[in-house]
């Protein structure tokens, strides 16, 4: 198909190339509050929910901010936050004069998320999707990120609104793609690449979750979800794989009780080094 072809006669949301643009890509970039600082910016992404991308996210999190990064999450996964209860927060964003201040975990990782924000965290949030690519926007915009080095954000699953507007209003240094062993015999992950090379956004590899199980008695490995086509996956879009991370029941009841920053889970450990490499964007 020819770039005119591709055009969708709107370019807020159109990718394509084409002469008759009135707005380049980029002129649609938010600028952060100016009381804010971030240096780097990463978004965590998944074909479809469920798969661990909120697992993956804050673990990697956890890395940076063991290097001695400061380490900021930006929770875009506004219908399905679970940054929060992965971290045990309980207290509420406040604002100040300068805008909206996000919540600190134990160990000192800035967070954003839906949840801190509503009264009440069960509510749930039926929002138009506009309202909800507004308010991702916003949490870019209107938060007070402070002194920020590496900022992950994590996206709902697949392609939709949110993803999107992540990718044309926040410079994002590059794409991490969360996937099961399942999921990687799928169309799934070349629709993540794909979207990756419309937006234009690099991306830094691939991380396989829940690739096995290992008994804690005789320490065999079983392959839960099928055999790993990670390999196969990786050669054919030409993308390195950061991790493989094994079904864990600690993992899980450390998501379920917010302790995962408490215990030593160093899965992430070599993606976080990969970020570290990923030169910063140039700043206008
Ligand atoms: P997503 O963000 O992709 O929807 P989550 O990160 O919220 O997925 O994970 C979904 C559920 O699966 C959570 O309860 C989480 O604790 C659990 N989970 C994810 N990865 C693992 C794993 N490797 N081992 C054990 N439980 C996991």
């Amino acid at each position: 198909m020819s770039e005119a072809e591709n055009c969708t006669h709107d370019c807020e949301t159109c990718s394509a190339a084409c002469d008759q643009r009135e707005k380049a890509p980029a002129d649609f970039m938010e600028k952060p509050s100016q009381f804010s600082s971030i240096k780097k910016v990463f978004a965590v992404v998944s074909g479809k929910g469920g798969v661990g991308k909120s697992l993956v996210t804050s673990l990697l999190a956890i890395a940076l901010n063991k290097k001695g990064y400061h380490t900021g999450i930006l929770d875009a996964d506004i219908t399905g936050p679970s940054i929060p209860k992965i971290f045990g927060l309980k207290e509420k964003a406040q604002g100040s004069a300068m805008g909206v201040m996000p919540v600190v975990t134990k160990r000192g990782i800035e967070v954003i998320s839906v949840n801190l924000l509503l009264e009440n965290e069960t509510d749930p949030v039926v929002w138009r999707g506009p309202i909800i690519a507004g308010t991702v926007k916003q949490f870019w915009t209107d938060v007070v990120w402070n002194d920020i080095d590496y900022m992950l954000v994590d996206l709902p699953p697949g392609t939709g609104d949110v993803p999107l507007t992540v990718f044309q209003s926040i410079p994002v240094n590059g794409i991490l793609i969360v996937a099961s062993p399942q999921e990687l015999v799928s169309l799934i992950v070349s629709k993540a690449v794909k979207m990756a090379n419309m937006m234009n956004v690099p991306i830094i590899g691939l991380v396989e979750n829940m690739s096995y199980f290992k008994c804690p008695h005789c320490g065999k490995e079983t392959k839960i979800f099928g055999e790993s086509h990670i390999r196969e996956i990786a050669d054919e879009f030409s993308l390195p794989v950061l991790a493989r991370i094994p079904i864990s029941p600690e993992l899980s009841e450390a998501c379920d009780l917010g302790t995962l920053e408490d215990i030593s889970a160093p899965f992430m450990d070599g993606a976080a080094s990969a970020l570290e490499k990923i030169p910063e964007k140039e700043k206008d």
